[in-house]
């Protein structure tokens, strides 16, 4: 392979590198998920299996992939860590696909997703970066509650229900919920609400694989003077438990409690 004329194709690789010291964010999302609604008779606004499922490509790929904290990668280069992801998360989505959709089989075109990164130089920045993601979560979860009731529960079609909510406050899609239809928007499920956080508990970790890593680390710490905390780090986290939960991450609270996420 060496040296054949060919070779000089490998020229036209680019290097991309991102940026150092920055918290890079993958952010990947379903291609052309609104055709595979409809395909797969996702329920309106909100299918649970589908969530489901998505949750478990990504708790996959956190587990796959231990430079992940929060599903965010700490690395520096772009393409791979890109690819990496994305291929992991499509791979376990197909994979998990029948565990949440018993009796509907995936047929072609298969479900594919597209990834970007983005580097962000502080924590702030990535706390802001988290929090508009909830932020939209929390706008779009309660608009299409209220759509999907008006059009399922009160008998308009689509183009009125979206009349219904032209120019409505959050305020007054509450009310449309409570009045109209006995629903307190509170009351929704957190998972539709708030969406998912992935991250590692190391308070509930098991014992067992808990104790081996410290006994190793203890044992390593000594001789291997040239190990570095990354590597360090790098093992704690493959170690360590991996959560789906479903909470506030715009307030201090959850980062608060759980410092080991960004430092
Ligand atoms: P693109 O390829 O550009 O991303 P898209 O059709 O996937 O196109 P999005 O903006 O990503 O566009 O929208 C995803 C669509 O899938 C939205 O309409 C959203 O409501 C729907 N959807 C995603 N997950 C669920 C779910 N669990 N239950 C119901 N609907 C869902
Ligand atoms: P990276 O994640 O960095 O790509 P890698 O282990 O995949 O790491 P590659 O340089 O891509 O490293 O090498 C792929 C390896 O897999 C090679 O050793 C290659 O010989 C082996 N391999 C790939 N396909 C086959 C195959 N069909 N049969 C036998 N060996 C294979
Ligand atoms: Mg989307
Ligand atoms: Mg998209
Ligand atoms: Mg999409
Ligand atoms: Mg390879």
């Amino acid at each position: 392979m060496a040296n054949s004329k060919f070779e000089y194709v490998r020229e036209f690789e680019q290097p991309d590198y991102l940026l150092r010291n920055t918290w890079i964010v993958v952010r990947v999302d379903g291609r052309a998920f609104t055709k595979m609604c409809t395909r797969y008779g996702f329920e309106k606004p909100n299918d649970r299996r589908a969530l489901d499922v998505m949750n478990a490509a990504a708790k996959a790929v956190v587990t796959d992939l231990p430079e992940i904290t929060v599903a965010y990668g700490v690395s520096d280069e772009y393409s791979k860590l890109v690819s990496t992801i994305v291929s992991t998360f499509t791979a376990n989505y197909i994979y998990c696909w029948p565990t949440y959709f018993p009796d509907t089989p995936l047929s072609f075109p298969l479900p594919t997703f597209d990834g970007r990164a983005v580097c962000y130089p502080t924590i702030q920045n990535l706390r802001d970066y988290m929090s508009w993601r909830q932020a939209d979560c929390h706008i779009n979860n309660l608009y299409n509650t209220a759509f999907w009731s008006l059009v399922q529960l009160g008998g308009l079609d689509n183009k009125e229900a979206e009349k219904t909510l032209a120019g409505t406050l959050a305020a007054d899609k509450n009310e449309i919920l409570f009045s109209r239809f006995s629903i307190n928007y509170n009351n929704e499920p957190e998972i539709f609400r708030k969406g998912s956080v992935v991250f590692r508990d190391y308070e509930l970790v098991d014992p067992a694989s808990h104790q081996t890593a410290d006994a190793v680390d203890a044992l390593a710490e000594p001789v291997q003077q040239s190990k570095t905390q990354n590597e360090n780090d790098k093992k704690r986290r493959s170690k360590a438990r991996i959560v789906v939960e479903h909470l506030d991450i715009i307030r201090d609270d959850f980062w608060d409690r759980r410092p080991w996420i960004l430092s």
